[in-house]
């Protein structure tokens, strides 16, 4: 099960602040200086677009029109909010889709930028979406690509020629720019602290331009690294925190102003992400690597693609990501959690995944870029609705709605929620991660005006006695505050 609520700042955030947020102190805005580059425009363009061919070849992308036309929305309404000082009028900003499950986007010299379905299906709203690539288009409009390579002092028939570092955090394979060498691993290029904190203050500033909240960048950030699992997501290998970026993110967001209010979730949003969510599983960036140097292409069918190439459907088995982990069963030994607004007691062998209004409970193979498999999400969301009831319906909807595989099996029944009255519901559905039955209680009461307080207990269905001791223990235990 995924969590799927739009994050704010709510009773999670407030309760936290008794730990201390430093104040504001600066007012001006960050300034930021164009680096300098010995390459023209017109280089940018045309190392941007041979690359993009050969990625527009190599990598699987996704056809659907509605979707297609939904990014192109989206990176036109940013494009368009590039403070004038840092527009390319010749620069062609083009947006396509890839079909990787790696939380992922990459933008080429001049203006292509590919974005993966794993980053779309993982942004909490489409603010942090349009955050990634704000911060992705900051890059290109600041030409840091060629300014790197100025900066190291390549001449031009390197930085096109085969074997050479490319812009827009590219490197061609080793071997050359032949069609199936192509490797994924060395294609992102670090950028400098310097550069990524350009891209973050500009991406910031292009997002209150283009209507959005600057937070939802920096709430990007957090949902990339703790969707990540165990290894570094990609994303942020290329491009590293240059240290204090939260912080820094919402301060220069502090300082922006957003006309009316800032989009969140928008049909198309949902619209998209429910395709991308409804579709086959998607290859690893890896193991498109590997089908490429074995001369394949992945395609997925309904993704279109090239029709000369070999093909590996990416429902082969073996390559699908179909759940083969085990899950060690809930430890009998339990270990106290104590967040900056939650305290309660789990399975020792239970890790915790903290995000600003939320917290995750999982053991180690019951979570992933998908959501949780075995586990509890709890946390604190914003609602409309005035009473207990209408409030658990709203969250149930969210549950429903980022969840399509799942359908409410019983109705609302009482519950007493750390001493609140509650409701609670159960639900299931056939899991897209496992294959098997999961079944999710929903337990829910209010926190506070306009605030709910939610558990959610996730576990596949036949292994769900084996979890009722924990999922009690872990609902009994429960305290809020600090
Ligand atoms: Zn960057």
């Amino acid at each position: 099960m995924r969590k799927q609520w739009p994050t704010k700042a709510l009773f999670a955030a407030a309760l936290a602040v008794s730990i201390g947020l430093s104040p504001i102190i600066s007012i001006a805005q960050t300034a930021i200086k164009v680096p300098k580059n010995k390459y023209s425009v017109q280089d940018d363009i045309k190392l941007g677009n041979q690359v993009a061919q050969q990625v527009e070849h190599q990598f699987p992308l996704i056809n659907d029109a509605a979707s297609q036309r939904y990014i192109e929305s989206v990176g036109r309404r940013l494009t368009a909010a590039i403070p004038p000082e840092f527009q390319h009028p010749e620069f062609q900003y083009r947006f396509k889709i890839v079909n990787a499950s790696d939380i992922n986007a990459f933008a080429l010299p001049g203006g292509p930028m590919f974005v993966n379905r794993g980053m779309i299906e993982a942004a909490k709203n489409e603010g942090e979406m349009a955050g990634v690539m704000a911060h992705e288009l900051s890059h290109v409009a600041l030409r840091h690509s060629t300014a790197q390579q100025t900066k190291a002092n390549n001449p031009w028939n390197q930085i096109l020629g085969a074997g050479a570092q490319i812009g827009g955090a590219m490197v061609l394979g080793q071997t050359g720019a032949q069609l199936g060498q192509m490797a994924t691993g060395a294609y992102f290029l670090k950028f400098s602290r310097e550069y990524e904190k350009q891209a973050d203050i500009l991406g910031a500033r292009i997002m209150a331009n283009a209507g959005y909240d600057p937070h939802d960048l920096a709430n990007m950030f957090q949902t990339i690294s703790k969707q990540g699992g165990g290894g570094a997501p990609q994303w942020l290998s290329s491009h590293p925190d240059p240290g204090n970026r939260f912080n820094y993110i919402n301060q220069e967001a502090a300082m922006l102003q957003v006309q009316g209010n800032p989009i969140k979730i928008t049909p198309g949003f949902s619209r998209a992400q429910e395709k991308m969510r409804s579709m086959p599983p998607a290859p690893t960036m890896q193991q498109i690597e590997e089908a490429a140097q074995k001369g394949r292409t992945y395609n997925n069918g309904n993704t279109g693609g090239d029709p000369n190439a070999g093909r590996q459907n990416a429902n082969d088995p073996g390559t699908s990501g179909q759940y083969t982990q085990s899950v060690a069963v809930p430890s009998t030994r339990l270990r106290q959690y104590s967040g900056d607004w939650i305290q309660l007691q789990i399975p020792s062998n239970w890790k915790e995944m903290p995000s600003q209004n939320s917290v995750e409970f999982a053991p180690e193979g019951g979570y992933g870029q998908q959501g949780i498999t075995h586990g509890a999400m709890i946390g604190v969301v914003q609602v409309q609705g005035t009473n207990t009831q209408q409030a658990a319906q709203e969250y149930l909807d969210g549950v429903l709605q980022g969840n399509s595989y799942l359908q409410q099996r019983s109705g609302f029944t009482r519950f007493n929620l750390n001493g609140r009255q509650g409701y609670t519901t159960t639900l299931s559905g056939q899991s897209p991660v496992t294959g098997r039955t999961e079944v999710v209680t929903i337990y829910t009461a209010m926190a506070a005006q306009g605030q709910l307080f939610y558990v959610a207990t996730v576990v596949p269905q036949d292994e769900s006695t084996r979890y009722s001791a924990a999922f009690r223990t872990l609902l009994t235990s429960i305290s809020l505050g600090n």
